[in-house]
C-alpha cells in the first residue's frame, strides 16, 4: 500500500514520534494530540480495518494495549483512558490502515467525548431477541 500514510510511517518514509516498536506493531503519537499523549497502535502489515485484520495480529495489538495505557496513565496522571477503533468513513475512520487510538482523559472538556444515546424506549425485549438472531446467523 504505497499511498498509505501509516505504511509510510512504518517504512520511515515520513517521520513520527514512536513510543513503542516490535516486529509486529508500532505505537506512535497521533499528530492531532486530541488529548496529551494521544497514541496510535498499528500493525506493521497493512490491513484496512477490523473486517480484514487477522485474529492473531488483532490479539497481539490488544495484548500490548494495557502496557501502553499504563505508561500513558502514569506519565501524565490520566484520570481515564478511551481505547477507540474506527472502521469505515461513517464511523470516523480517516486513515485506512487499521489502528487503535489510546486517548488519555483528564477532564470532561479535554478534547474527546464519546456520546452514547439511550434508545432503550425504542427496543422491546422481542426486538433485542430478533436482533440477536440476525447477528448469530451471520457468524462465519
Ligand atoms: P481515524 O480518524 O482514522 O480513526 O484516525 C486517524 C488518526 O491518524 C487521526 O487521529 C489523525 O490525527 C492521525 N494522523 C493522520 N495523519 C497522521 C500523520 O501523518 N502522523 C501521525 N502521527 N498521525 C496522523
Ligand atoms: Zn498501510
Amino acid at each position: 500500500m504505497n499511498d498509505c500514510i501509516f505504511c509510510k510511517i512504518i517504512n520511515k518514509e515520513i517521520p513520527s514520534v514512536t513510543i513503542y516498536e516490535d516486529d509486529i506493531i508500532i505505537g506512535f503519537l497521533d499528530i492531532s494530540q486530541t488529548t496529551k499523549g494521544h497514541t496510535l497502535i498499528i500493525p506493521k502489515k497493512h490491513y484496512e480495518n477490523i473486517y480484514e485484520i487477522d485474529e492473531d495480529t488483532l490479539a497481539y495489538i490488544y495484548k500490548k494495549v494495557p502496557k501502553i495505557a499504563c505508561a500513558l496513565k502514569t506519565a501524565f496522571k490520566a484520570k481515564g483512558m478511551n481505547v477507540v477503533n474506527n472502521n469505515g468513513e461513517l464511523a470516523g475512520q480517516t486513515v485506512f490502515h487499521f489502528h487503535v487510538h489510546l486517548i488519555p482523559r483528564y477532564n470532561e472538556k479535554d478534547g474527546f467525548r464519546a456520546i452514547y444515546t439511550n434508545h432503550m424506549d425504542k427496543y422491546s425485549k422481542e426486538d433485542l431477541e430478533k436482533i440477536a438472531v440476525q447477528i448469530r446467523e451471520n457468524f462465519n
